[in-house]
């Protein structure tokens, strides 16, 4: 687990500036919603903290770190994507595995870590299955299980529901959340959809043109009188 602070992280592409110098803090265990209108610079910001976009001015810090130089692998997060980004002519099992392709652990030891994986997502009898013959919401699950299997200090979840259906992605809040509560890992989650960030936000950061809005429990933001 570990903290995530931006201190005037800023992001310019050429002469347009898409975040204009966040300030936030996230603590430890802590589940943030980024949540905000199309293009108002959450997935940048959730992509400069993944490291998988340079930034232009400001610093990150991850466990106390300041990451600004290191590259994505050296970061110990994962990210989470709304396309799946799983193998299609891959197994479950091997779309799992994948996630330590880097690691020094035994052949043997993977195979361990990916059934204790598949089990916490309901996926141990899908083991062998390639991702054509699963539902939407199953291989949503592959792909965080992709994420998971290095025991990463933070997920970066970038819309990861935005392509299910209205039940399936209620049902995925609510074994995302499940799933934090069993693990604990920091998390940041973005979307468009306020119905999310207040079903599932610790804290939800509300953004707009670049820019901090609001930063309140569900509670706080969205229940007063
Ligand atoms: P959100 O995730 O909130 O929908 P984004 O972070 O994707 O917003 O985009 C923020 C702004 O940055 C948008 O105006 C978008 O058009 C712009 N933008 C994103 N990527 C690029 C890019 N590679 N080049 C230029 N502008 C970009
Ligand atoms: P290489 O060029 O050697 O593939 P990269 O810097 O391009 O190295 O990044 C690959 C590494 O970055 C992966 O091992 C992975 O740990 C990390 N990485 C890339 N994308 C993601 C992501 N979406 N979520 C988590 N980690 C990622």
């Amino acid at each position: 687990m570990a903290t995530i602070e931006l201190n005037g992280l800023i992001k310019r592409y050429g002469q347009t500036t898409v975040v204009h110098g966040i300030d936030l803090s996230i603590q430890d265990g802590e589940f943030v919603v980024l949540v905000g209108p199309s293009g108002c610079g959450k997935s940048t910001t959730l992509r400069m903290i993944a490291g998988l976009e340079e930034i232009s001015g400001g610093e990150i810090r991850i466990g106390g770190r300041v990451v600004n130089d290191f590259q994505p692998k050296d970061r110990n997060i994962a990210m989470v994507f709304q396309n799946y980004a799983i193998y299609p002519h891959m197994t479950v099992a091997d779309n799992i595995a994948f996630g330590l392709y880097r690691s020094k652990l035994s052949k043997s030891q993977k195979r361990q870590r990916v059934e204790q994986v598949a089990e916490m997502l309901g996926l141990s009898q899908l083991l062998e299955r390639r991702p054509s013959a699963l539902s939407g919401g199953q291989r949503q699950r592959v792909a965080i299980g992709r994420a998971m299997v290095r025991d990463p200090a933070a997920f970066l979840f970038d819309e990861p529901l935005s392509n299910l259906d209205a039940q399936l992605r209620t049902q995925m809040r609510i074994e995302i959340k499940r799933l934090h509560h069993r693990l604990g890992t920091t998390s940041v989650f973005v979307t468009h959809d306020q119905v999310e960030a207040m079903t599932m936000a610790d804290r939800i950061v509300v953004m707009r043109d670049g820019r901090i809005l609001q930063v309140g429990t569900p509670l706080e933001l969205y229940e007063k009188p």
